[in-house]
């Protein structure tokens, strides 16, 4: 025997092995919306042209040599005005512990392994549903995990009063993830007036909020109004911790570039958070990569590439307008299900927002979907909106109708 007879097959990823079948399947009707990467109207992954713009000018200018432990500092600057807000008070007395990150799930688990180590006795509430990594990542840094309501199957909208019962009755000072915007997968946010209730909620037990913020500028198609809740929270006077992803608002899946950050009571304590969330990332990977915190400091950093950037993510034009394409495909979907005949309600299909649309489909519907139709998604019935186009919503309407008869 070998020295790893042991070793049993682990089990497919519930989202990227998705993607594995949909590659191996030869029909040419075959649909993928199960990643959550964004495509072009023919299907197409899409380079903003900020993001090439910005290459053309790194091209050739820039040394290899590593960047410090916690990442590019200027990077870091722009990632946080973002988050914070461009005029925040706690970035100017520097109150923000801040590392750039391996992408969202690196901030994320930065973030869980720190919690773990100072704060070894806490637990994290996740929401129900939620991104399923999140489970491995907590599970993986050992801090064991409870859930909270979040989504309420029949209204196919939030449960929020089960949401406030479970805030109440969580231990006082306990830690909460929270999806800034455009959760993931339902597509369901709180309000406005909801997310004040949360943060007054959350201030009375003083429980402690962790922000997953993969999709700011994907909700409403404008990153200020994306960090609403954030910015509740802020004035509220909540310290709070914070992970940032360029992976879909920039469209740099494959550069894992993204930011965790911790406000802390003052600068000192931000000096010393920040000195040991490094000490956590050192002996993993030592330093961050180049190549993706320089194309994001460029676009920011240039007030015209930045504006370029925000046209890019809301609507410039059909190609790359990111946020509006999603949104007319909703539309699409929803009117060619109606046209149809099913019998169905169908209204969160638009009233959902970001990149998916939690559809119902029971996995039964969905395994359906996949043998009979080609169509490749997650078993808990998310859409990827973002792989529906112009081309594919009639086929697949018509194969959601057959399958929820
Ligand atoms: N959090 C949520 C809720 C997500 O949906 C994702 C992307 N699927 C991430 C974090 C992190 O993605 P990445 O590591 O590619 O930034």
């Amino acid at each position: 025997s070998s020295w790893w007879s042991n070793v049993e097959p682990a089990a497919k990823d519930p989202i990227l092995g998705v993607t594995e079948a949909f590659l191996a399947d030869q029909s040419p009707d075959k649909v993928n919306v199960g990643v959550g990467a964004y495509r072009d109207d023919n299907g197409k992954p899409v380079v903003l042209e900020c993001v090439r713009e910005a290459e053309r000018r790194i091209a050739g200018n820039q040394n290899m040599e590593y960047l410090p432990m916690g990442g590019s500092l200027k990077f870091i600057e722009e990632t946080l005005k973002l988050a914070y807000g461009g005029n925040s008070e706690f970035i100017k007395d520097r109150r923000i512990a801040a590392v750039q990150a391996l992408s969202g799930t690196g901030a994320c688990r930065l973030f869980a392994d720190f919690q773990r180590r100072f704060q070894p006795d806490s637990q994290i509430y996740i929401p129900v549903p939620t991104w399923s990594n999140h489970h491995n990542i907590w599970r993986d840094a050992q801090v064991p995990q409870r859930t909270f309501h979040y989504y309420h199957p029949e209204s196919k909208g939030l449960d929020f009063a089960s949401l406030i019962d479970d805030v109440k009755n969580a231990p006082n000072g306990s830690f909460f993830l929270l999806h800034a915007c455009a959760h993931n997968p339902t597509g369901v946010d709180p309000s406005e007036e909801q997310w004040k209730e949360i943060s007054y909620q959350f201030k009375v037990k003083n429980h402690f909020a962790f922000f997953d913020m993969a999709y700011q500028g994907f909700a409403s198609g404008d990153p200020e109004r994306d960090a609403k809740a954030i910015r509740i929270f802020l004035d509220d006077g909540h310290l709070i911790g914070c992970a940032q992803s360029y992976a879909k608002n920039m469209g740099l899946y494959g550069q894992r570039i993204g930011c965790l950050s911790i406000l802390c009571e003052d600068e000192l304590q931000a000096v010393a958070v920040k000195s040991q969330l490094q000490q956590i990332a050192r002996p993993m990977y030592s330093n961050p990569p180049v190549h993706g915190a320089l194309v994001v400091s460029t676009i920011l950093g240039d007030p015209e590439l930045k504006n370029l950037w925000l046209q890019e993510v809301k609507n410039s034009c059909i190609m790359s307008g990111m946020a509006d394409r999603i949104i007319g495909m909703r539309t699409a979907l929803r009117e060619s299900l109606e046209k149809l005949g099913s019998t169905l309600p169908w209204e969160h299909i638009t009233n959902q927002i970001g990149m998916f649309c939690f559809s119902g489909m029971t996995p039964q519907q969905v395994d359906r979907l996949t043998s009979e139709f080609h169509i490749y998604m997650t078993r808990n019935g998310r859409i990827s909106m973002a792989g529906v186009t112009t081309g594919n919503v009639g086929y697949l309407a018509n194969a959601i109708h057959e399958v929820t008869k």
